[in-house]
């Protein structure tokens, strides 16, 4: 294979400040968003940090593996979501369920107990709109200043893009499920 570019000579421009904590966002159709959420959720323990996990979508039900372990180093976690929208035999319930995921999560990151706080799925209920949106935005932006938030779920809208400091998208590029694989235990959940 021919090399298409050379190494670059000059490094990235430096960064000099340091921000209190961040907001991040993980969207887009490909898969990695939850498991990206959930590795930072790792190094925050790592350094010790008190990490809250709030789960929207994926019912109790649902166990997923990574939840377990997050828990038995520390993290509170909670899955108050209702499963998949499709799969909800009760519409007003699952958005009852995901109202009282958010007040938790709400009073989560006001507390300043956490130093992280990590909303997955958070996007469905908000453009769903089971939970408002300018309540979410105008929690994390009066956040006290030493707590972090990360969001996932796709579709992020442009109010929390705003307010994010990092936004990554995660882009499909291929997928098993479409060629009609099931989702797999220890890697999709
Ligand atoms: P992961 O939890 O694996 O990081 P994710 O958070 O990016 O995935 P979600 O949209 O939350 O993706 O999807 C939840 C489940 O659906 C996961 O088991 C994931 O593997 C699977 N999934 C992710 N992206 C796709 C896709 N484009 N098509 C089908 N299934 C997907
Ligand atoms: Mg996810």
């Amino acid at each position: 294979m021919t090399p298409s570019t050379a190494p670059p000579a000059s490094g990235p421009a430096r960064a000099t400040r340091r921000a209190p904590s961040l907001v991040l966002v993980n969207t887009g159709d490909g898969k990695g968003k939850t498991t990206a959420a959930m590795g930072t959720a790792l190094r925050a323990l790592a350094r010790r940090w008190a990490v809250c996990v709030v789960q929207f979508v994926k019912s109790g039900r649902w166990h997923s593996g990574e939840v377990t372990l997050l828990s038995s180093l520390g993290a509170q976690c909670h899955t108050l979501g209702d499963g998949f929208s499709w799969e909800s035999t009760d519409l007003e319930r699952s958005a009852e369920m995901a109202r009282r995921a958010w007040d938790l999560a709400r009073r989560a990151i006001g507390s300043g107990e956490f130093d992280l706080v990590l909303l997955d799925e958070v996007t469905y209920p908000i453009n769903w709109g089971w939970i408002e949106e300018r309540d979410v935005v105008a929690t994390i932006a009066a956040r006290p200043p030493h707590v972090n938030v990360i969001l996932t779920g796709r579709d992020a809208s442009g109010p929390l893009i705003d307010l994010a400091d990092t936004v990554s998208e995660v882009r499909k590029v291929k997928h098993a499920f479409d060629a009609g694989i099931r989702a797999a235990k220890g890697i999709d959940f």
